[in-house]
């Protein structure tokens, strides 16, 4: 899993069958991987790496 914005690349224990569910079954994003917290889970999505949303947006969308 590799940022778009900086290249970085940060590991996740998410199971290949989850991933691959999410990626090619639309599971929801919330039950293929219910264990990673939401700022995770927005970088599967969005891949844009926590850090690189505080620097291109100023604050992240899940931050409390
Ligand atoms: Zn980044």
């Amino acid at each position: 899993m590799a940022c778009r914005l900086c290249g970085g690349t940060q590991e996740f224990p998410v199971g290949l069958a989850a991933f691959i569910g999410w990626a090619a079954y639309r599971i929801p994003m919330q039950d293929a991987f219910a264990h990673l917290s939401a700022p995770e889970r927005e970088y599967i999505r969005s891949r844009i790496c926590p850090a690189c949303w505080i620097a291109e947006f100023g604050t992240h969308p899940y931050h409390a």
